[in-house]
């Protein structure tokens, strides 16, 4: 099995990529903000408790998302490996996905960072709003506060899986095809 994490700023490319990641290699894609729009779009007691945290740009609680994680895994115990999207985003978060791997015999195998300038996310951001439908997208303000939200509370969790290792920064910037070829370069060379 091999596992990995495409890690980044929101806004810097980690869904389209983890399509493309999946259509190559047949990962099992994790995104928790997939996950959660499922269960907003499905009314749940869980989608309405995460869609103000959501649409204010916060983190929904730890408890909630590595419940999911935990779930969606126990629901595909045969697959070639996890493309994690969105997930780890808090130190928290990792150590308790570290331990439901470890249950599995198993472990994060790269942790790809995608670099963004920050002037580049939020004109991202803007554009994606036009097609996404996001409700988070929309505001400028809600980007600003996602953006913070991730240098406080994520940029952590590339510090936790640095030391051991696993990190490599993965220039974020340029055609979608040059960003998958650079991806893909690290996972072949480590798979
Ligand atoms: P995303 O689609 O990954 O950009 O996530 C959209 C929103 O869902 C985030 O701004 C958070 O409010 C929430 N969310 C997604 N994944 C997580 C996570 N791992 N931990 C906490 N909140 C999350």
């Amino acid at each position: 099995m091999f596992n990995l994490i495409l890690f980044g700023p929101p806004g810097s490319g980690k869904g389209t990529q983890s399509e493309n990641l999946i259509a190559r290699y047949g990962f099992r894609h994790l995104s928790t903000g997939d996950l959660l729009r499922a269960e907003i779009a499905n009314k749940t007691p869980l989608g309405l408790e995460a869609k103000s945290l959501m649409d204010q740009g916060q983190l929904v609680p730890d408890a909630v998302v590595i419940g999911m994680i935990d779930a969606a895994m126990k629901a595909n115990p045969d697959v070639p490996g996890f493309l994690f999207d969105g997930f780890p985003r808090t130190v928290a978060q990792a150590e308790a996905l570290d331990a439901l791997l470890e249950q599995k015999g198993s472990s994060i195998g790269v942790v790809l960072a995608l670099q963004v300038p920050e002037n580049e996310l939020i004109s991202r951001m803007v554009n994606r709003a036009k097609t996404s439908g996001r409700s988070d997208d929309a505001d400028e303000q809600v980007q600003r506060k996602r953006l913070d939200v991730y240098l406080r509370d994520t940029l952590p969790v590339a510090g936790y899986y640095s030391q051991f290792g696993k990190v490599v920064e993965i220039e974020g910037v340029g055609s979608i095809d040059e960003i998958f070829a650079r991806l893909t370069a690290e996972i072949d060379r480590r798979k």
